[in-house]
Formats: structure tokens, sequence, C-alpha cells
């Protein structure tokens, strides 16, 4: 089976609405054909920097502008984050994924913090992905210089439902920051969340704006979304399990090679329900008792079901080689300086508003 680009969201709605077990035999069968069905990536996900951050995603509780609970930090020490790194490596994890609220990285002392958390993690011999914002073409090359191996930057949503979202930026920006990480030997990241009010056809419009993709991303996360109170998003109802199995299920379809990513919203679902999702084509999750900010299952609950269903954590580096890292006195890249013009459409989201008008009266 060769790797298509060209699908439409009419082949993928055909795809999402299939009967559920032709569905899941279907995904199961593209599933064994590429992966090993028994082995799962797990990554851990570390909030280097956390809160304040000047964007308005309406599923975020890390917007400066509305009102929640969760306690913001400035940009973590190399050292914590080596000491957090190592701890995740010995409960199992192969990755760790840093993240930062940030709506795109500026040049300067804190980049080059992050770069040199970059250089001693890939040390450690783990994969190394980040998730910074907006990038331009010399950042990535200088992540990818200091040994990361995956940035992530997800799509979230289709095009259109992508406008009733987020105002502060465009869709294009997202692509163009992925299109920046391909001009590196960095691998791709990108995915979304499902449960924002989207339609089907808005979930198929996102996988055929990654699955068109040429290369597709290497790793795809789909989110179901956690509704946390002050966002705009907070009375979301969950989405069943059964979207989150068809869309796990679609996704392997659409994109046979990549690694299908269990993310957030894993605490609302039963082991059952997350056992179909491996079983229709995940391979991947992420460990540890919190999502940047969110909840997450304790990773010895995951060992658990892990031991239950009988499969095994991914080793690292064994879709693409370690990457070398190069130490910043002999870079061949440079900070620029650079200052990017990227979008701010800057219409407005109702839901967005009330919320950010709701935290000005707290
Ligand atoms: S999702 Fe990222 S960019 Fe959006 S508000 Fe949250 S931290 Fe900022």
């Amino acid at each position: 089976m060769t790797t298509k680009h060209n699908w439409t969201i009419e082949e993928i709605l055909d795809i999402y609405n299939k009967p559920f077990m032709d569905l899941l035999y279907e995904a199961a069968t593209v599933h064994r054909e590429f992966h090993d069905p028994n082995t799962v990536q797990v990554s851990t996900l570390l909030s280097i920097k956390t809160g304040g951050c000047p964007e308005d995603c309406g599923y975020c509780p890390q917007a400066a502008r509305y009102h929640t609970d969760i306690e913001g930090n400035d940009l973590m020490g190399v050292q914590q984050v080596k000491a957090q790194a190592l701890r995740a490596k010995a409960s199992g994890s192969s990755r760790v994924c840093m993240g930062a609220a940030w709506r795109n990285v500026k040049d300067g002392e804190e980049f080059e913090q992050v770069l040199e958390m970059v250089r001693t993690i890939n040390k450690l011999e783990m994969e190394v992905c980040c998730t910074l914002g907006m990038l331009t073409e010399n950042q990535a090359h200088r992540l990818a210089e200091a040994g990361l191996y995956a940035y992530n930057h997800n799509l979230d949503s289709s095009e259109e439902y992508y406008k009733e979202v987020i105002s502060t930026r465009g869709f294009e920006d997202r692509l163009k920051t992925i299109d920046n990480v391909r001009k590196t030997n960095v691998t791709v990241c990108s995915g979304g969340i499902i449960g924002m009010g989207e339609s089907t056809k808005d979930r198929a419009g996102m996988l055929v704006a990654l699955a068109t993709l040429n290369p597709q991303p290497e790793s795809v996360p789909i989110n179901a979304l956690v509704a946390v109170d002050g966002t705009p998003l907070e009375d979301q109802e969950p989405i069943p399990i059964w979207d989150m199995v068809r869309m796990v299920a679609t996704t392997r379809i659409v994109m046979p090679q990549t690694q299908v990513r269990l993310s957030a919203g894993r605490t609302q679902m039963s082991r059952e329900g997350q056992a179909m999702c491996f079983f229709a084509g995940a391979n991947s999750i992420f460990a540890g008792d919190k999502l940047l900010t969110t909840p997450n299952p304790d990773v010895n609950e995951d060992m658990e079901m892990f031991k239950a269903l009988g499969l095994n954590p991914q080793k690292p580096f064994v879709k693409k080689s370690q990457p070398e890292t190069v130490e910043s006195q002999d870079s061949k890249y440079q900070a620029l300086g650079e200052k990017p013009k990227w979008s701010r459409p800057g219409h407005k989201i109702e839901r967005n508003e009330e919320a950010k008008g709701k935290a000005k009266a707290v």
C-alpha cells in the first residue's frame, strides 16, 4: 500500500461514517501492515513555561485573557528539565516533549536556554520534541542543530472551524511553521482536538489538511477537548468514545505510516475505550499525571493497562536515527533577531470575548 496524498473531504467522510465494525477492521488491518500492533510510544509532556500566553485559543487555560485556576511559571532551568527527563526515562518514556506557552519563538536568552535543554535531553538518548509556537526557518535550523527530533504544531481543526476557536493567528501561519520545520531534518508532529463543537465535516477537513501534506506528519496527536472552567469552551460536553475511536481509525487509514497519538482526554475514557483506540491504530500516548495543565492518567495506571493488554513501550529512535547535537560554539546557524510578521486576523469570536469579559469582571 502506498501513501495517498490527494485525499478529499468526501473520501474521508466516507471512511469516518463506515459501519463501526468495518471501520475498526479496516483501520486495524492498515495498522498491522505498517506497525507492530503491540508496541505503543510513550512520551512525557513537560510544561517548561506555563500560562500568560497572549493568544486566544478557545480551549486553552494558559491564555492570559481567560480566568482559569492554573499556576503560571517562568521558563524552567536546564537542570530541572534534565531531572524530569531522567525520571520520565526511568518510567518508560522514550520521548520528552517540552511545551512553552508562547505565540512564537523569539531569538534571545530564553530560546538559547531551550536549545540547551534540547542538547541536554538528546544526550540522554531520548527523542526530544518541542512545542513553542510559531517558528522561522532559521529557528527551525537552530533547533535541528541542537538535536531536536520532532516539532509539534497542531492544526487544531479544519481551516473553516479554526476561525471559530482562535482569532489571534491564522491557519496559514500554522502551515508556514510546519513548512519551516520541513526544511530541516526535524520530524513533524501535528494534529488537533475534537469536541470543540465542530462538525464531522470539520474533523474530516482537519484530516484532509494533514493527510495532503507531503510528506505527511510523522506524528498526529488526536486530542479530546478537556473543557476547563473559565475558557470559552468550558460548557462543551465530553465527546462519546465512539467519536474518538472513529477519529483515530480514520487517521490511521488516511495516514498509514504516522504515529497516531491518543493525547488529551484519556482520563475521560475507560480502559476498554482506550484499548479500542489502540486496536484502531493509536500507537502513542502521553504519560504523566498532567498534560501541560489538564489531568492525565498516572504513569503506573498506564503501565497496568499496558500489562493487561500485552503492550510494550516503544524504544527511542526506531523510526529515525538519533540526531546529532551540535554544540552552540560550533553552530552554523546564529540568532538573526528576525521579527517576522505572523498574521493577526483579529476577527471577533463571541464566546472568546465573553470569556475575556468574565475574566475582567473577576
Ligand atoms: S494553545 Fe498555545 S498558543 Fe494557544 S493560548 Fe494556549 S499556550 Fe497560547
